[in-house]
């Protein structure tokens, strides 16, 4: 299999994060949220664009903390304390940033801030009482609007093993779904990617898995762009389902499918083994899967060295360790 792009520092990912999270004292109080995860290891294989909206739409740091306050049923993004209102301010550089976002594969997000916050952030009456808890910050719910396919995730929940990898795993695929469209977009190449994500796609969908073969069964029926963005409004969602310990053993015990002519009866046997011991939590993912992709170096099957599946994003980041 050949070198993963991301095993390569002179082609890091462009994502985007939230200007704290790198170290920069952007914050209310004017200090940071620095994410050694994000600079130390993610930082090796992303181009980190750093961007603080609150800076961005004027503010100086230190200043007031902001929060969402609803008024005559619109959000606003206010000072905590008195009236003075920036939602003007905020919309203003959102429409004038997002433009210059697109480039971007991902975007690394500090949590509970009303700008920057994906999910679960206050929104407050304008006598003070907390009105509900479900909002996204401005920012983050309008790059979310914007860039619907993007992956997004909370720096917080980077902490946790299966949000941290599907995350990166997505970043990975949508980089390469970018890099197809601004290749220039053809029928061969668009069933190359399909080729190769498929193995992931099955363990993340089954049901996504079966819908988009046949989409892509007949490509005269449309445009192809038409097509593309029906196959991928589907892929990338359904990537962003957690995959469970028993979707991963049979979607190896499918892939070993494609071994079984090549392999001796005690290769098979030792590869179902580490398989079952991964289902039983005995051992991570990363044995199985080590094992399935030294069988898939031995044997000349052309089909499995260009799945994905076996080797999502650089091994480094030791993700299919703790999985
Ligand atoms: S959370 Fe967002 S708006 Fe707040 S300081 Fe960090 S980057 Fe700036």
């Amino acid at each position: 299999m050949s070198a993963h792009p991301g095993d390569t520092k002179d082609r890091r990912i462009p994502v985007g994060i939230s200007a704290c999270l790198l170290g920069s004292p952007v914050r209310h109080d004017g200090g940071h949220k620095h994410s050694r995860y994000c600079t130390e290891v993610l930082g090796r294989y992303f181009q980190f664009h750093s961007l603080c909206p609150e800076m961005g739409a004027g503010m100086s740091a230190p200043r007031q903390a902001m929060r969402l306050v609803e008024i005559d049923g619109q959000i606003r993004l206010r000072a905590t304390r008195g009236e003075k209102d920036f939602t003007a301010l905020m919309h203003s550089f959102i429409d004038q940033e997002l433009e210059h976002l697109a480039h971007l594969r991902g975007f690394v997000l500090m949590a509970k801030s009303p700008s920057c916050g994906m999910e679960r952030i206050r929104v407050y009456r304008a006598d003070g009482e907390v009105a509900r808890r479900d909002a996204s910050g401005l920012f983050a719910a309008a790059l979310a609007g914007r860039f619907p396919l993007m992956p997004l995730e909370e720096e917080g929940r980077l902490n946790d093993d299966g949000l941290r990898e599907n995350f990166v795993e997505r970043v990975f695929v949508y980089d390469d779904w970018c890099r197809l469209q601004e290749g220039g977009l053809t029928a061969e190449g668009l069933l190359a990617f399909h080729r190769r994500h498929k193995f992931q796609l099955l363990a993340h969908c089954q049901s996504t898995y079966r819908r988009v073969g046949p989409l892509l069964s007949d490509l005269k029926r449309q445009p192809l762009p038409v097509i593309a963005e029906e196959y991928i409004t589907q892929v990338m969602p359904a990537l962003a389902r957690r995959v469970s310990r028993g979707s991963h053993v049979n979607t190896m015990l499918h892939l070993t499918g494609f071994l079984r002519e090549a392999l001796s009866a005690e290769d098979r046997r030792l590869i179902h083994q580490q398989i079952e011991a991964y289902q039983r939590g005995e051992v991570p993912l990363v044995v199985p899967m080590t094992m399935l992709r030294g069988a898939q170096s031995k044997v000349e099957q052309p089909y499995l060295a260009t799945q994905e599946y076996l080797r999502p994003y650089p091994d480094a980041l030791g993700l299919r360790n703790r999985l």
